[in-house]
């Protein structure tokens, strides 16, 4: 972990200096929300206190600098994941609107009765509900790719559901419960290969790994901003500029128009054909400085970080007596679910909280995935570029106090 710093780091996070329950935080629930540094704290008070205003319509100085900084965000999130224009980022709210927005238009114009889409067993439920829901609507089928024992969506089986069916698959970079890295690229030439689109949910790999949407080939990929730093109420959604275009619109309203006549309405171009509304102008430009604060750091410093990291955890909860860590890929983000002989998992996260030791407990709204591995839920504990071995140390020590308890 040389040449990086976490205690330097841990200073731009207001939130890691205050205690919780009398005892020194440590946030090990990154990959449900990361803390948020003081720039972007910083810049939408900015936005607020200097720039507020809506964006694209005022003929005044704040909505010009508002609309400037928006557009600014824009520009920053199409560098960042390597888009060949600013145009190909659409704002949502999140990764779930984003996948919505797909299904919902790209879904409704291109399913048709007999085809099918492609969903792996260990997507977050917002990566198989909106393709449900579609599918139930165009009489098109869901069809699961199974997921091997150590976690892994099984590209031999991925392989032969291929078809020439296969309109979509929809893939997780990288495993929201687990941490599993896919080998998206090799996913998305397979689908290719039978003229299926693909769509990347990156909400768990966005803050992990650097993003090249060109070099991986997918057709749209989507992610939200609370989990790289940014703030709530803002995501992405990238789509090739072909596909966005040819695409209806999601919803209809203000800034999405061209023209509105009772005989027709034109649309405007893309995005702002998938930004009906007042977008959420501060969180956009709050993602803006985001991105700024982890180009700063540097993806590959974070990536090396947190793979430290994640061998430290490995070894250390391994060393617990009685505990199992679920999924066990070579290809992981620092994300580590785990259960324990006779200790149900939230009881586990109980105990770790009386710490200060925050972790998360459930099913990670990936049910699927919880039944093909069958545990009912895990215990996850997700690194971020703040955590240290401290913190790792902190997490065994708690648990090894939590099976005594038990
Ligand atoms: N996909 C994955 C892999 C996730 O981890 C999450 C959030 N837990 C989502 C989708 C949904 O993200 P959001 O709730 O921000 O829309």
């Amino acid at each position: 972990m040389s040449g990086f710093q976490p205690e330097k780091i841990r200073v731009d996070f207001p939130t890691l200096s205050r205690r919780v329950r009398d005892r020194r935080l440590v946030y090990l629930d990154n990959a449900a929300s990361t803390l948020k540094p003081r720039p972007v704290i910083d810049r939408m008070t900015r936005y607020y206190e200097d720039e507020v205003s809506n964006v694209h319509r005022g003929a005044h100085y704040l909505a010009e600098q508002g609309t400037i900084a928006y557009e600014a965000a824009r520009a920053k999130v199409a560098a960042f994941i390597g888009a060949a224009s600013p145009a190909e980022v659409v704002f949502t709210r999140g990764t779930t609107e984003s996948i919505n927005l797909v299904a919902q238009t790209y879904g409704r114009a291109n399913l048709n009765a007999g085809d099918e889409i492609l969903v792996s067993e260990l997507e977050h439920h917002s990566n198989i509900v909106p393709w449900q829901m579609i599918a139930g609507e165009r009489g098109a089928r869901v069809r699961a790719i199974p997921v091997t024992d150590s976690g892994e969506i099984d590209f031999a089986a991925y392989s032969r559901l291929l078809s020439t069916r296969t309109r979509l698959v929809a893939i997780s970079w990288c495993s929201n419960a687990l941490g599993t890295v896919t080998d998206v690229k090799a996913f998305v030439d397979a689908a290719h290969a039978v003229g299926a689109r693909v769509v990347v949910d990156a909400a768990q790999a966005i803050q992990h790994l650097e993003t090249d949407v060109q070099a991986l080939d997918c057709d749209f990929l989507a992610f939200s901003g609370h989990k790289v730093y940014g703030p709530y109420g803002i995501g992405v959604l990238y789509g090739r500029a072909e596909l966005l275009e040819a695409m209806p619109p999601y919803q209809g309203g203000g800034s999405m128009i061209s023209e509105v006549a009772f005989e027709k309405t034109t649309y405007a171009p893309i995005p702002q054909k998938f930004e009906a509304g007042t977008p959420s102008i501060s969180a956009a430009i709050g993602l803006g400085s985001a991105i700024d604060y982890v180009n700063a750091l540097g993806l590959g410093n974070i990536e090396a970080h947190e793979r430290g990291l994640l061998e430290a955890a490995t070894r250390a909860l391994r060393s617990v007596p009685g505990l199992r860590i679920i999924g066990d890929s070579p290809r992981k983000a620092a994300i580590v679910s785990f259960v324990f002989d006779g200790i149900h998992p939230s009881d586990i996260g109980s105990l770790v909280d009386q710490e200060g030791i925050a972790i998360r407990a459930g099913h990670h709204c990936a049910q699927p995935l919880m039944r093909r591995l069958g545990v009912p839920a895990t215990a996850r504990a997700s690194f971020s570029v703040y955590n240290s071995l401290e913190d790792v140390e902190a997490l065994r020590s708690a648990l090894v106090k939590a099976k005594e308890f038990f």
